[in-house]
């Protein structure tokens, strides 16, 4: 494949995105993009759907999806899986498997926002999940905003939902083995999303960039929207140092809620290989 304008990370309602999954293939059509994954947090719900609306626009489109892994001291990384069969039964159940963690946490932040004032959090966010399976914090994120508790999603995540603050719970997650085995097994390849948001030391995030390599990771998110130009030039080093397949993604939420809209990212830098290279 050779796209112009690959987006290979979004979400849509099936997680915690605010665009139904025909919708945002719709977006990124009128955006120019040419080659869209979407990439739903532990979910392959909405795929069948984008499929279809994709087929219907002429625009090329691969599976995907955002696995939450577990990882070293309590941190938690994404890996995004791209190009697989979303019928494998071994994805399918894993995938299973992380979901069904997420509504007993969900009643555990909400226990833990209530001991800080916010009452109702765990219905509040429900109401605004798409997917009752997938209840995410940025679905607290916007009951919290809806109650004037803050004014947008990020303050929220900067006084209740980030790590150490009041409504941060932990959680274990897939291990990194489980969700590359998942990936693999169902013809995938495996990508380190948003390498430059992980709140790890250096030496921490070599030891990740090592170990998902030795584990058969291929692909890191070189371009994301969550990338500023210098990280750009960091991890398209480490894509050079580690032979990394590199990714362009936007990690659009919706419309007000992301850093950049689909298919707006500035371009691979030409050297580097794309992920979508490997593909037919
Ligand atoms: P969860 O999988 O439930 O832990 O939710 C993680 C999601 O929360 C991420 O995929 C983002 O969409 C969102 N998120 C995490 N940190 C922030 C932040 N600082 N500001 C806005 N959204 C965030
Ligand atoms: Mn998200
Ligand atoms: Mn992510
Ligand atoms: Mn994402």
């Amino acid at each position: 494949m050779n796209p112009q304008n690959a987006d290979l990370h979004c979400h849509s309602t099936v997680s915690d995105g605010l665009m139904a999954p025909a919708a945002l293939v719709a977006r990124a059509k009128a955006n120019n993009v040419d080659l869209l994954a979407l990439t739903d947090h532990d979910e392959i719900g909405g795929l069948d759907e984008a499929i279809l609306a994709a087929a219907g626009l002429g625009m090329r489109f691969v599976t995907g999806t955002e696995i939450s892994v577990s990882w070293g001291d309590d941190q938690t990384v994404h890996i995004v899986g791209l190009n697989f069969d979303h019928r494998h039964p071994e994805l399918v159940a894993g995938l299973g498997r992380v979901r069904g963690g997420r509504d007993a946490r969900a009643g555990r932040m909400a226990a833990e926002l209530a001991k800080v004032g916010i009452d109702g959090a765990y219905e509040g966010a429900l109401k605004y999940a798409g997917n009752p399976a997938l209840v995410s914090r940025s679905h607290f994120a916007r009951y919290i905003v809806e109650r004037g508790f803050a004014r947008d999603v990020k303050t929220v995540f900067d006084h209740w939902l980030a790590k150490g603050k009041p409504g941060y719970v932990s959680h274990p997650w897939a291990e990194m083995h489980e969700a590359l085995g998942w990936i693999k097994v169902a013809g995938g390849v495996a990508v380190i999303a948003h390498p430059g948001r992980y709140r790890l030391t250096p030496a921490q995030r070599r030891e990740l960039f090592v170990a998902f390599k030795e584990l058969g990771g291929e692909g890191i998110e070189v371009v994301s929207g969550s990338h500023n130009e210098a990280e750009v030039r960091e991890f398209a080093g480490i894509a050079r140092e580690f032979g990394f397949l590199a990714s362009r993604a936007s990690d659009f939420h919706g419309p007000g809620e992301s850093y950049i809209d689909l298919g707006r990212m500035a371009l691979l830098p030409t050297d580097l290989k794309p992920v979508w290279s490997v593909w037919d």
